[in-house]
């Protein structure tokens, strides 16, 4: 289910709010659909409450397990890049807070997220489910293999790291579907790219440099 919130014009987060997506407009940030997203999910939900006062602040935060709450502008310009549809089924590798999880379920059917970490994926899918989020499952599982039994999915997002994308990925991957990743050496910066899978194959585009946390093998032992 999309959610519809109603945030309180006298709150004291208003101005923060809509100076954020200003931002996100100045940035080249068009589709109607995913800046209605960001007005809709409360950012404020996903972040550690002692940086509650930045959750409007176009920055990346801590979250617990050493992880990050992505910037938003990034969140929004890779949910972008996806061309995301009502319609779509979406696969999402790395869910840390769950925030980019709730922007994807705005607007998509259905999204399937998959966390390492037992311990964020139970915090996400708890805050996604006061929050109303009926369409987001939340699977503890090394995203490297995908979540084949949703497969195929029209888009799959990975929001971690990686040298390169992992291939069960382009397998659980519908024709004419994308995915977006930040490629590239992991204690570096990466390459936000597109892979669109067309009847030719597989069209890449690199969009800008970005700064991720890794994507590590298996599930997490500890936590
Ligand atoms: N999308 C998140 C931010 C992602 S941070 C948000 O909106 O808050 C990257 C996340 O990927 C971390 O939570 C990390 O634990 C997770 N991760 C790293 N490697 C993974 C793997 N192999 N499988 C699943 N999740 C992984």
């Amino acid at each position: 289910m999309r959610v519809t919130f109603v945030p309180d014009p006298e709150a004291d987060d208003a101005l923060e709010r809509a100076e954020l997506l200003l931002t996100l407009r100045k940035r080249g940030i068009r589709d109607p659909l995913l800046m209605r997203a960001f007005e809709q999910v409360p950012r404020e939900r996903f972040v550690d409450p002692a940086c509650r006062s930045l959750a409007w602040v176009d920055q990346a935060l801590p979250i617990s397990c050493g992880q990050t709450i992505s910037q938003p502008a990034v969140v929004a310009l890779m949910t972008e890049a996806l061309d995301l549809k009502p319609s779509h089924s979406v696969l999402e590798i790395g869910t840390g807070s769950g925030y980019h999880a709730a922007i994807l379920g705005q607007i998509a059917e259905r999204v399937v997220t998959l966390e390492r970490f037992r311990t964020l994926a139970q915090a996400a899918a708890e805050r996604l489910r006061r929050l109303g989020y009926t369409n987001i499952e939340v699977v503890v599982a090394d995203g490297s293999a995908g979540y084949a039994p949703r497969a195929p999915y029209d888009r799959i997002i990975i929001t971690a790291a990686v040298n390169e994308v992992p291939p069960a990925l382009f397998d659980q991957l519908r024709q004419g579907g994308v995915l977006v990743a930040p490629v590239g050496p992991p204690q570096d910066t990466q390459m936000l790219t597109r892979f669109a899978l067309t009847a030719d194959g597989i069209v890449k585009r690199e969009m800008v440099p970005v700064r991720f946390v890794p994507l590590l093998k298996g599930v997490a032992q500890v936590l």
